[in-house]
């Protein structure tokens, strides 16, 4: 499968900036479209402006749009909430769950995670579960028994190997400048392969993504590692030429272990 670059704009713009950065993002595809053989590319705006970046990459752009998040409930009376089925209302493909900042912002436990994953997974959303560790874990070795545990507790009823997405994210290494060792990636993405193969007939197939300050001077290294099946990206995606450029990094990875084959 090729590889998932992921661009999660957090709460980070404005409307007019999303535009501007869809727009950046859909010339740059139109102009390189032989990226979008060895890369899949998805965005994911803040709720308010998806409506907006949609009327920028429409189905033809060859883009993905996906949610940051979805409610746990279907529509209803839930004030404030977004519902799975309002992103695939959206023309929303993906939807991004248990994000470390919604775990830690907003206590959002393994638990309601899993019930989140069964709303996206009964509305056709491809879902993108965010596993890792904190800095204190890594340093008391537990690294593999939390993000162990976070994907025992995943909900892969409704799945498939197309309609699941690991990111494994060390959350010291969001927004930090710092990136997890290549041993470090390699270690991980092979432990969650190993569970996920244990679990799941289809678990070798499904893409795990790296996340945590992916950028374009790195992304080549870190999407050549074993088992890292794309990357999601916070702050490099704001910028529609790092995006690219990350992108371009995986084209030529795919490209690459295509003429190798
Ligand atoms: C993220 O928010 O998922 C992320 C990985 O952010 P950054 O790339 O900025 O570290």
């Amino acid at each position: 499968m090729s590889k998932l670059i992921a661009g999660n704009w957090k709460m980070s713009c404005f409307g007019a900036d999303a535009i501007d950065l869809a727009e950046g993002i859909r010339d740059a595809v139109a102009a390189n479209d032989e990226i979008l053989d060895g890369a899949d590319l998805l965005v994911c705006p803040p709720y308010l402006y998806i409506g907006i970046v949609q009327t920028v990459l429409g189905p033809e752009s060859g883009v993905f749009v996906g949610g940051q998040d979805c409610a746990l409930s279907e529509n209803g009376a839930h004030t404030g909430d977004i519902s799975a089925e309002m992103l695939v209302d959206a023309g929303c493909n993906y939807v991004i769950l248990g994000h470390s900042e919604r775990r830690q912002n907003h206590k959002e436990s393994d638990a309601l995670i899993a019930k989140k994953t069964a709303r996206a997974y009964a509305e056709g959303l491809n879902v993108i579960l965010c596993v890792g560790e904190t800095e204190a874990q890594r340093d008391a070795g537990k690294a593999e028994e939390v993000v162990g545990a976070q994907i025992d507790a995943a909900d892969f009823d409704g799945a498939d190997y197309d309609k699941i997405t690991i990111a494994y994210e060390p959350v010291w290494a969001i927004g930090t400048g710092k990136t997890a060792s290549p041993d470090d990636v390699k270690a991980m993405h092979g432990f969650i392969r190993g569970k996920l193969q244990e679990k799941l007939a289809y678990g070798a197939e499904i893409r795990i993504l790296y996340g945590g300050s992916v950028k374009p001077d790195n992304a080549e290294s870190l999407l050549s590692l074993p088992n890292v099946g794309g990357a999601l990206i916070g702050g490099a995606s704001l910028n529609a030429e790092s995006f690219m450029a990350i992108a371009k990094a995986a084209h030529k990875i795919e490209e690459q272990e295509y003429a190798a084959e």
